[in-house]
């Protein structure tokens, strides 16, 4: 089964997924994390896609396409939850397109409704450990007064696209797309939505299940 997980920026795709992969081992592919790999090695295209990613814009769609078509191929279990791809209906397009090849499809998107004013706060909250990289909620954590995350010493540290000025950017970039993704995915009778806003990640996820159920 191939799942995407839909929303704008800071709907939760990136902890839902972990949850599906501790509990269904589903491979939790995060087009973020790809692009950021390769800001990572510091070659002329990881500049390139650091200058989007800091101004708050979308990665050119076939930059993105093939980091994550290289990705998909390399992956043999193809139970794959898809986090933050596709963000256009050309990658959707992309994606239906390399997946035929393997006869696999998507059997589902999950789409992630969430108010924005509360999608502000809980990216403003968002807090990365310097030494393990785990990410930590203001919000939601109750860390300790000096900010340091629960395993290490490590100071945490805002992502730079996570400031508020780029986090407003992002949502209104990601706005209008993300409901053409939906009604993309609901025109195939593939779309299930969830009202995250004032819902406790657990209960969301327990209607995330119920879907899976009826899917499976
Ligand atoms: P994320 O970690 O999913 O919030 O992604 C961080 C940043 O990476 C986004 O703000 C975009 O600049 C870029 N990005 C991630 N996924 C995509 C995508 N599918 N298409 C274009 N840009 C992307």
């Amino acid at each position: 089964m191939n799942i995407i997980l839909l929303g704008l920026p800071g709907a939760g795709k990136g902890s839902f997924a972990k949850k599906l992969n501790d509990d269904y081992g589903m491979f939790h592919l995060s087009s973020g994390e790809i692009l950021k790999k390769v800001v990572g090695k510091n070659t002329s295209l990881g500049k390139e896609i650091n200058n989007y990613i800091n101004k708050g814009e979308l990665v050119p769609d076939d930059i993105t396409v093939n980091l994550m078509k290289k990705k998909i191929k390399q992956i043999s279990n193809k139970n794959i939850i898809f986090d933050g791809f596709p963000r256009s209906i050309k990658q959707a397009e992309e994606l239906d397109k390399i997946l035929k090849q393997f006869a696999e499809k998507i059997d589902l998107c999950i789409y992630l409704k969430v108010a924005v004013e509360e999608l502000i706060k809980r990216i403003s909250g968002r807090r990365i450990c310097k030494i393990d990289g785990s990410i930590h909620n203001l919000e939601f954590d109750s860390p300790s007064a000096d900010e340091e995350c629960s395993e290490n010493s490590g100071n945490l540290y805002i992502r730079e696209d996570d400031k508020p000025e780029v986090v407003k950017k992002r949502i209104e970039n990601s706005k209008k797309k993300t409901k053409l993704l939906a009604n993309y995915y609901e025109n195939k009778g593939i779309l299930e939505s969830i009202k995250t806003t004032d819902k406790s990640i657990d209960d969301s996820y327990e209607e995330m299940k119920n879907i899976l159920v009826k899917y499976s």
